[in-house]
């Protein structure tokens, strides 16, 4: 990976990591408590249950996806970068654009 490469990689993942962190800030608001009162209504509070739990598994993926981010963003500064975690070999650029928080090649990941 050449320096031009490498610094549009640092930039898609510190894209991601706004993308992410304000999906988090949305999702976090979305999985309040609900309250108790029945002021919404039974039946829109068992949809409001049932989306709580669809929002916290969200949450939870998100949460999950900036800590991989904000690792490849502490990698990005070593000489290592770019190259699979497991075999050694490059992880393609396409594949780091399209998925930067990947720190396996396409064949490993698998
Ligand atoms: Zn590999």
């Amino acid at each position: 990976m050449n320096e031009k490469e490498k610094s549009e990689v640092v930039s898609r993942i510190k894209l991601e990591i706004d993308k992410t962190k304000s999906e988090i800030i949305e999702l976090k608001e979305l999985t309040k408590p609900i309250s108790p009162e029945n002021a919404i209504g039974r039946v829109s509070r068992m949809d409001a249950i049932n989306n709580k739990s669809i929002n916290e598994n969200r949450l939870r993926t998100a949460e999950n996806k900036l800590n991989k981010l904000n690792h490849s963003l502490r990698k990005s500064s070593e000489p290592g970068f770019g190259s699979c975690a497991r075999c050694g070999g490059n992880i393609a650029l396409g594949r780091l654009m399209l998925l930067p928080e990947s720190s396996y090649c396409i064949r490993c990941a698998k």
